[in-house]
């Protein structure tokens, strides 16, 4: 969103093509305690919704295609959604990144049956029902808290017995009678017929085996980069992020990546928006010295 806000500020004939609507990650995100500039925070629905606004201020065109392919032209490139092909001379990828599966049994027939990667999305249906939520980072962490308006209790199953989320919302989890913890533990598999009932664990110091019975199982264990339409255009790292330059050029002239799918310290919406304005400045930057 801010690179569109960017390159159409700077009357770029750019369009911001997207599979499903603005505002990726965010949207989906209940609340977000520090963009700057919110004293209360915002919801992450308001904030993508009012970064369109803005953006649209200044033109910027968002069609709803989902683009399947780059391909380098001799002069430029096109991009290839379902519906059209788009002649350009440069491209800003900011794919972003989806959340990782456990890739257990049990956990892709359950999905949308109990298992879920979307807590705002889903939390309402286990109102007062006992969950299981898997991951120690922010995302594990932040919504686990959120949870705990529906759940009666939210079970919260680590690898470790320390968690790599943040410290402030590691004190709020603690703090709050909803949340346990299962340290040092993997699920193995997520039980359940047409719904999911249980989920296997086990304890990865001792190898102790044990079921915990649940309604709803939440997975947050990280993020996987949206590349895989790339086809490998651009060059990756081992976790598959792309690699930049501070001014988030790839390795091919005129192609830029920010946000979420490049190589970088910290994924948030902050540091997102920080990288989409430079990317259109780059991009800028890049079209001035083609004439
Ligand atoms: P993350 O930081 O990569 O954390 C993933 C968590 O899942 C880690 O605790 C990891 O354990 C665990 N894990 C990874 N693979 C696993 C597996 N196969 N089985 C079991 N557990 C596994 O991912 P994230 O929490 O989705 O966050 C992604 C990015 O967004 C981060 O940069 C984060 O800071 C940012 N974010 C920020 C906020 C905020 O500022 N409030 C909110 C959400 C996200 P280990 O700890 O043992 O590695």
């Amino acid at each position: 969103m801010t690179a569109g806000l960017y390159a159409s500020r700077a009357k770029l004939d750019t369009i911001l093509l997207d599979s499903v609507g603005c505002g990726g990650q965010s949207v989906i995100t209940d609340w977000i305690d520090n963009y700057p500039g919110f004293p209360e925070g915002s919801s992450g629905y308001d904030l993508a919704a009012n970064m369109e606004k803005q953006a649209r201020r200044f033109n910027l065109a968002v069609v709803l295609e989902e683009a399947t392919s780059i391909e380098r032209q001799p002069d430029g490139f096109t991009v290839s959604t379902p519906a059209n092909t788009y002649h350009t001379k440069t491209v800003i990828i900011a794919a972003g990144a989806t959340h990782k599966k456990m890739d257990v049994p049990g956990e892709l027939d359950l999905t949308g049956k109990g298992v879920s990667y979307c807590a705002t999305c889903d939390g309402p249906f286990f109102r007062d029902k006992e969950v299981a939520l898997v991951g120690g980072g922010d995302s594990a962490i932040q919504e686990a808290i959120f949870l705990t308006r529906f759940v009666k209790s939210v079970t919260v199953i680590h690898r470790r017995d320390s968690l790599r989320a943040a410290k402030i919302l590691q004190d709020k989890a603690f703090a709050n009678p909803k949340i346990k913890f299962i340290w040092d533990s993997v699920v193995t598999a997520v039980r359940g017929n047409d719904q999911a009932t249980a989920v296997a664990l086990k304890n990865v110091r001792t190898d102790a085996v044990s079921e915990l019975p649940v309604s709803g199982i939440f997975v947050f264990i990280g993020l996987v980069p949206n590349t895989a339409f790339l086809s490998g255009l651009v060059a990756c790292d081992k976790q598959g992020y792309i690699v930049t330059d501070d001014a988030m050029a790839t390795a091919i002239p005129g192609i830029f990546a920010c946000g979420d799918i490049r190589v970088k310290l910290l994924r948030q919406v902050v540091t997102a928006a920080g990288d989409g304005a430079t990317a259109a400045v780059a991009a800028q930057h890049y079209l001035e010295s083609l004439s």
